[in-house]
């Protein structure tokens, strides 16, 4: 039988503020355990949480961005349950009325045949709650340990509908949602300390079936690689299940990825588990259009929109666009280069995409903390474009400025890098070589044209490669035909 996935995420966005999402406490990652959760984040008697306003211009930023309906008027709800990381014994969330609902957000994918084919994912709602405390299993023999310093750390829960059909589309989407929350800067982005993490609803159902099966949730996953991997781990795992007789129950799972495999947690509590209800100690959260208006207007250009403007703009390819505003930081880079040179946005990109993020790979550097400026890449790119430089020679000079020996012109000058442009030098030099090769040139006369290339060598050997390319192949081919 042909199967078809069912995809629908869960993702949680933590909120860059200072303070937590009720409380004063700060919300700085890595402090020791317990040093930052207050008498409010612990819910200790006598307190009352106190709504912080940067968390609502934040939710209604996101709102606005995927095109969803901002609420004017929202609920905080108790989430009841036990754990050992939740002391006051339910968790501040919002349940029927969300702050954010019906958005959407376009992803692309490559059709197998090198199309890219769009496909819009709707966002049923995104909602705010506070975080829990975490348990720390490692340091503490036969004993688990509480830090409760995530305690009310503010989160954007977005949940998408279940539009996805692919571990692939799954991966697409979280990455736009990634660097959406990172445009619009209300998420630092940061998996590896926990700011944005998703659960994958997974099911299956016969090709052809309208209705769609039982799904499990994988908690909890905090890489894109590790999504993808969950996702198909648990396709195979419900195809194999149906088709060797069984059913798929629904539960949530955890992805071990060290074994590669998701492993049956709990079953799944229903809604009504939860003894959902208003919280009494917080008013409904009113938001003014006046707020709503205010926000629209501190929103960047979009992901989406800047990927559109560089490919009319700039003529780049849709590929090469989508490379450069990955992040905010790319584009604005990428962009003051090609102002500063004023011409050539395509010869700025390849610098760009090329050498520049190569070695920003190579070393695990952030665009911002490149040794390269974006004024000294735009200083080298004026030399090429004026041919003091071959595009050769100029993969050394920037390789010496990015290791701080000073910008184009200095390296140029220190390293006597300039090209040859003199053609008479460049001729001269060419009937040296001519004179020294009688035999290739007569080869290369009587139709071994390949021997072009041995010239070339030659010439840019003679001239540690600073003959201008252009002029050495124009004469060069002249003075073998002559
Ligand atoms: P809960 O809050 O109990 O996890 P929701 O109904 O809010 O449940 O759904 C959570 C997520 O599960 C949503 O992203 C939704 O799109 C997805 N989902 C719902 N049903 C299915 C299904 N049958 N298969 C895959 N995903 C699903
Ligand atoms: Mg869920």
């Amino acid at each position: 039988m042909e199967w078809e996935t069912v995809i629908g995420l869960e993702i949680h966005a933590q909120l860059a503020t200072r303070s937590k999402i009720f409380s004063g406490a700060s919300t700085a990652f890595g402090a020791a355990p317990n040093t930052q959760a207050c008498a409010v984040d612990l819910g200790l008697p006598g307190v009352l949480p106190v709504l912080n306003r940067e968390v609502v211009r934040m939710a209604a930023k996101f709102g606005l961005a995927i095109n969803a309906t901002v609420a004017e008027r929202s609920v905080f709800a108790r989430k009841n349950y036990f754990y050992p990381d939740l002391p006051k014994g339910y968790q501040i969330s919002q349940y029927e009325l969300p702050v954010v609902a019906n958005g959407h957000i376009d992803i692309e994918l490559e059709d197998g045949a090198g199309n890219m084919v769009g496909k819009r994912i709707g966002v049923t709602r995104a909602h705010l709650e506070e975080d829990a405390g975490k348990s720390l299993h490692e340091d503490f023999h036969g004993m688990t340990g509480i830090d409760l310093n995530r305690a009310g750390t503010p989160l954007l829960e977005i949940v998408s509908e279940p539009d996805m059909r692919s571990a692939k589309e799954a991966v697409a989407y979280m990455k736009r949602i990634h660097e959406l929350v990172r445009y619009i800067e209300i998420c630092d982005g940061n998996m590896q300390e926990g700011s944005f993490r998703c659960d994958a609803n997974v099911s299956v159902r016969p090709k052809g079936q309208e209705k769609f099966g039982t799904r499990a949730e994988i908690k909890n996953i905090n890489s894109f690689r590790f999504v993808e991997k969950a996702i198909d781990y648990e396709v195979e795992r419900q195809i194999a299940l149906i088709e060797s007789g069984g059913k798929v129950v629904q539960e949530t799972r955890l992805y071990d990825p060290d074994r590669d495999e998701t492993r049956s947690m709990r079953a799944k509590e229903e809604a009504n588990d939860y003894r959902y209800f208003p919280d009494p100690d917080l008013l409904p959260l009113v938001i003014e259009p006046s707020f709503i208006e205010a926000v629209r207007a501190t929103l960047p250009e979009l992901p989406e929109a800047k990927r559109r403007r560089f490919v009319s703009e700039y003529e780049l390819s849709p590929y090469d666009a989508g490379f450069l505003t990955a992040s905010r930081e790319l584009a604005d880079y990428y962009e003051a280069v090609v102002k500063a040179v004023g011409a050539e946005p395509k010869l700025c990109a390849n610098w760009v995409m090329g050498d520049l993020s190569a070695n920003l790979n190579r070393d695990g550097k952030e665009i911002g903390d490149s040794p390269v400026s974006s004024a000294m890449l735009a200083g080298m790119i004026k030399r090429i474009t004026d041919n003091t430089i071959s595009g050769k020679i100029a993969k050394e000079v920037f390789e010496a400025m990015w290791n701080g020996e000073g910008d184009a012109d200095a390296v140029i000058d220190k390293k006597g890098l300039k090209q040859i442009t003199d053609s008479g030098a460049i001729e001269k030099i060419i009937d040296d070589i001519l004179a020294a090769n009688p035999d290739n040139v007569a080869a290369y006369r009587s139709g071994k044209d390949k021997l072009f290339g041995f010239f070339v060598g030659q010439a840019m050997k003679a001239t540690q490669g600073k003959a201008n390319p252009q002029q050495l192949n124009e004469l060069l081919k002249k003075k073998l035909s002559g």
